[in-house]
């Protein structure tokens, strides 16, 4: 049975066609950066709910999601037409695992790999001192499909202004040419060892931890790549090198 918190929308931004992010007061909301919550909506009498990364660093007083209007979803294209003022209701029990205290002590490479709204999670954690604490590099690749697309890109500017030797952030582009991302997925990129070469850093089980979210097909084929590569799926019982949060 999920406790709901009453929250109000306090601010809606439209970043293109359908894609969104929305802020949210509510009382306050302990989490662990990388973890998401239950949204959810009154709607023809009825309570209406979807999981959703959290997008904001715990120690922020509002909640942010980051997220696209499916076309023909149920919950989606309600929360997208809400608007500041309107209410929306959240979990008080956030969950998840994509998160820091999961990554094994002695990594010194963290990665993360993401499509479109996936980004929300990885926002979270680098907006947190202990990745810059903890890790010797910290690698963003971010892939969407138009260059409209690219939500939060001045957060990934400021982040390597901040850190030039530390952060590495390549943006992937799959439908269109701009000289300033790369124009191919991120699995085709890491399968031919494209990736490495251009960030002149080795992918491998003794010094990484890569963490991914967004859409299955990504996930699954960027698995059996890093598989092949030697490194495992972490759970608590079998510590590994591959952390996972498949949003559909
Ligand atoms: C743990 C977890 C965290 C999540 N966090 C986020 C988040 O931060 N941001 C976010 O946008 N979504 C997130 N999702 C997905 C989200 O919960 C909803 O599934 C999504 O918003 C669609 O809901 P819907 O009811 O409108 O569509 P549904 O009726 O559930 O789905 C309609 C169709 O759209 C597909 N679909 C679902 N999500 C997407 C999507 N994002 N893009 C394209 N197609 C999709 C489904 O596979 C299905 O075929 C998360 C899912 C999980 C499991």
């Amino acid at each position: 049975m999920i406790t709901w918190l009453e929250g109000k929308i306090v601010e809606r931004k439209r970043w293109c066609d359908d894609l969104y992010s929305i802020k949210i007061k509510t009382e306050p909301l302990p989490f662990i950066a990388g973890q998401f919550v239950i949204v959810g909506l009154d709607h023809d009498n009825e309570k209406i709910q979807k999981p959703y990364s959290l997008v904001n660093a715990p120690a922020d007083e509002f909640v942010e999601i980051h997220l696209n209007t499916v076309q023909g979803g149920k919950f989606s294209p309600l929360l997208t037409e809400l608007d500041q003022g309107d209410t929306v209701y959240i979990s008080n029990r956030p969950s998840g695992l994509l998160t820091l205290n999961e990554v094994p002590e002695e990594v010194h490479h963290l990665w993360f790999f993401a499509t479109g709204t996936g980004i929300g999670p990885f926002i979270s954690i680098l907006n947190t001192e202990e990745p810059w604490q903890r890790f010797e590099k910290i690698i963003v690749c971010y892939s969407v499909k138009k260059v409209e697309e690219m939500a939060y890109r001045e957060d990934f500017e400021a982040l390597l202004k901040r850190y030039p030797n530390k952060f590495h952030f390549m943006p992937f582009i799959t439908r269109e040419s701009t000289p300033d991302a790369i124009q191919s997925r991120i699995t085709t990129f890491l399968g031919s060892g494209e990736l490495e070469k251009r960030l002149s850093i080795a992918l491998t089980p003794e010094s990484s931890h890569v963490m991914l979210c967004g859409n299955s097909a990504m996930i699954v084929e960027a698995t059996a790549l890093l598989q092949q590569k030697g490194l495992r799926l972490h759970n608590r019982r079998e510590p590994g090198h591959i952390s996972t949060e498949k949003y559909f």
